[in-house]
C-alpha cells in the first residue's frame, strides 16, 4: 500500500515516517510519510498551478471524469473495504454495503448537479440583468477525521472538484490508506495532475502548517471541537472562508407511544462503527411509562451484538481505532462507573477479545451534570435517562453545548413537529435515523460546527458567487 504523498501527480516521500497501526491485532499495515512545512507548500502550489485549467474545463468534462472516479471506486468497492477494515476496524460489511457504496453516490450525485443545475435565475430591475454566476473558488483545504475515512473524504472532494477547484485532502493520521488510493483512483480517472494532492501526516504538524497557509481560498474541516477551534483561528489570520463539521452528543427521545421495536432497533443502532461516529445519538431519554419494557428489550437486542474481527462478515462491532482512544472512552466510563453510574450493559472492555474490543455499554443512574452526559465519548457507550413530561424532554436534549442532530421517536405527529421544532440540532431525524437526500443540507448548531455541506449548500461553500449587472 503505498503510503507516500501524492502532489502535482506523483508520489512524494518525506525524511521521516510514522507507523500506522491496524486496530485488528496492532500489527503496523504501513509507514507513512510524516509531512512538513516542504511537503505542505509543494502541495498547495501544485493545487494553485492546476486550478486555472480545471477550473476552465467545461461542466461536461467535470462531470465525465467525476463519473469515472466513481467508476473506479465501484470496481475497487472490495478493495477499499477491505483497506479500510484494516485501517480503521470499521466493520468490512458496513463498508462494503453502506459507506463505499455512498463515496460513489456522492461523486455521482455532484457530477450530475453539473449538468443539471439550473443555478440561480436572473433578476431584471430597472432597465439592468442582474446575472448571478458561481465562479469556482481556488484551492481548497479539506481536512477529514479518522472515523469513515473515505465517505467523509468524498462529501467534501466531490463538490470541491466539481466545482472547479484543486484540493489538497489531509486524511487523519490514524487511516490514512484509502485517501491514498482515491489519488490512484482519480488519476486513472483522468483528473489532470495537481487538481487532487494528498498530503499525510501527524495531524498537528501537517494539519496546522496547512490551515495556516496564506495561499488558500477555502478550508473545510471536519473533526474535533478543540481542533475546529484552532483551525477556525488559523482561517481566520488569513481570512480565508472556513467549514467547520464538529463533535456531537445527540439525544434520542422515545416518547411513550413510540413503536417499541423501531425504538430498540435505532437505539442499538448507536453502536456501529463501535460507536465511533459524529451523529452518534448516545443519550437515550425515555418516557418513564415504559422505561422499564425499553430497557428490557434493548439490554436483550444489545447482548446479541456480536462483537470481533472487523474483517469477519458475522460482526456488527469491530475495535476501537487506536490504543489512546480506547484508554479515553474506557476513563469515562470508569469515572462514571466511580461517579454511581451503573451499568445495564457491558461496562468496560471485552476481556474475551482483549485488544481493542469494548463492550457495548449502556450506563445508567448518573449523577445530574456528570461528564458522561455532556462530553462526547466517541465509543460504543451509551446513557439511559427517563423523562415524565414533553418539556422535560427537550430541555434536557438541548442540555449540552452541542447540536448535531436529535432522533425524535413517537407517534403523535403534533408531538414530532412540536419536538423537533424546539430542538437545537442541525438535523433531526422522525421516526427513522441517518438518511439523508444528497440535496439535503448536513451541520450542526452550538459547537458542533459552523455552515452546512451536502446539495447546493457545498456549492455556496466552494464557489464565489457572482452578480454581473448589464444595463438592457
Ligand atoms: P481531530 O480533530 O483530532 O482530527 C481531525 C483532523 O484534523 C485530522 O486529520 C487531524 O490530523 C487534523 N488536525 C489535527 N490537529 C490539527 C490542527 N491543529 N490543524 C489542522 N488540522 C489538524 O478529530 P478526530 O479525532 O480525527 O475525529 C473525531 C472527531 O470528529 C469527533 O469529535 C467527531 O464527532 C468529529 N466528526 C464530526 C463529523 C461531522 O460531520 N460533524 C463527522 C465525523 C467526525
Amino acid at each position: 500500500m503505498d503510503s507516500k504523498h501524492w502532489i502535482g501527480g506523483k508520489r512524494v516521500d518525506s525524511p521521516a515516517t510514522f507507523p500506522d497501526l491496524s486496530p485488528i491485532d496492532g500489527t503496523v499495515i504501513a509507514d507513512i510519510a510524516r509531512g512538513g512545512a516542504i511537503e505542505v507548500d509543494a502541495a498547495v502550489a501544485a493545487a494553485r498551478a492546476a486550478f486555472p485549467c480545471w477550473a476552465g474545463t467545461s461542466r461536461a468534462e467535470r462531470a465525465r471524469v467525476l463519473h469515472a472516479v466513481a467508476d473506479g471506486v465501484e470496481r475497487r468497492i472490495d478493495e477499499l473495504a477491505a483497506l479500510e477494515a484494516a485501517d480503521s476496524g470499521s466493520v468490512v460489511r458496513w463498508n462494503r454495503g453502506t459507506m463505499m457504496p455512498r463515496v460513489v453516490r456522492n461523486f455521482r450525485f455532484f457530477a450530475d448537479w453539473l449538468t443539471n443545475s439550473l443555478g440561480h435565475p436572473d433578476f431584471h430591475t430597472d432597465g439592468h440583468e442582474n446575472h448571478v454566476t458561481w465562479e469556482p473558488a481556488g484551492v481548497c483545504a479539506l481536512i477529514t477525521p479518522w472515523n469513515a475515512p473515505l465517505m467523509l473524504a468524498s462529501w467534501k472532494v466531490a463538490p470541491a472538484l466539481a466545482a472547479g477547484n484543486s484540493v489538497v485532502l489531509k486524511p487523519a493520521e490514524w487511516s490514512p490508506l484509502t485517501a491514498s488510493l482515491l489519488a490512484d483512483i482519480a488519476a486513472e480517472a483522468g483528473l489532470p495532475d495537481g487538481v487532487l494532492n494528498v498530503l499525510q501526516g501527524y495531524g498537528d504538524e501537517v494539519g496546522a502548517l496547512l490551515v495556516e497557509h496564506p495561499d488558500l481560498d477555502r478550508i473545510s474541516f471536519t473533526g474535533s471541537v478543540a481542533t475546529g477551534r484552532l483551525v477556525a483561528a488559523a482561517a481566520g489570520a488569513n481570512l480565508t472562508p472556513v467549514r467547520l463539521e464538529l463533535g456531537g452528543k445527540s439525544p434520542l427521545l422515545v416518547f411513550a407511544d413510540a413503536d417499541l421495536d423501531l425504538a430498540v432497533d435505532i437505539a442499538v443502532g448507536q453502536y456501529a462503527n463501535a460507536g465511533q461516529f459524529c451523529l452518534a445519538a448516545s443519550r437515550v431519554l425515555v418516557d418513564a411509562a415504559i422505561a422499564d419494557e425499553f430497557t428490557e428489550r434493548f439490554v436483550a437486542r444489545g447482548a446479541e451484538l456480536r462483537q470481533g474481527d472487523p474483517r469477519d462478515e458475522q460482526t456488527d462491532v469491530g475495535p476501537q481505532i487506536h490504543p489512546e482512544h480506547f484508554a479515553r472512552v474506557d476513563g469515562f466510563v470508569l469515572r462514571s462507573l466511580a461517579g454511581g453510574a451503573t451499568a445495564l450493559l457491558g461496562g468496560g472492555p471485552n476481556a474475551d477479545l482483549g485488544g481493542l474490543y469494548y463492550q457495548p455499554t449502556l450506563l445508567t443512574g448518573m449523577a445530574e451534570g456528570a461528564e458522561i452526559l455532556t462530553e462526547e465519548v466517541f465509543g460504543p457507550v451509551l446513557t439511559l435517562q427517563t423523562f415524565d413530561t414533553e418539556e422535560q424532554a427537550v430541555a434536557m436534549a438541548n442540555g449540552t453545548r452541542f447540536g448535531l442532530c436529535a432522533v425524535v421517536l413517537t407517534g403523535d405527529r403534533d408531538q414530532a413537529r412540536r419536538v423537533s421544532g424546539a430542538l437545537a440540532a442541525g438535523t433531526v431525524w422522525v421516526n427513522c435515523f441517518y438518511v439523508r437526500d444528497l440535496r439535503a443540507p448536513f451541520g450542526g448548531v452550538k459547537e458542533s460546527g459552523i455552515g452546512r455541506e451536502g446539495g447546493t449548500w457545498s456549492f455556496d461553500f466552494f464557489c464565489d458567487v457572482k452578480n454581473t449587472v448589464t444595463r438592457h
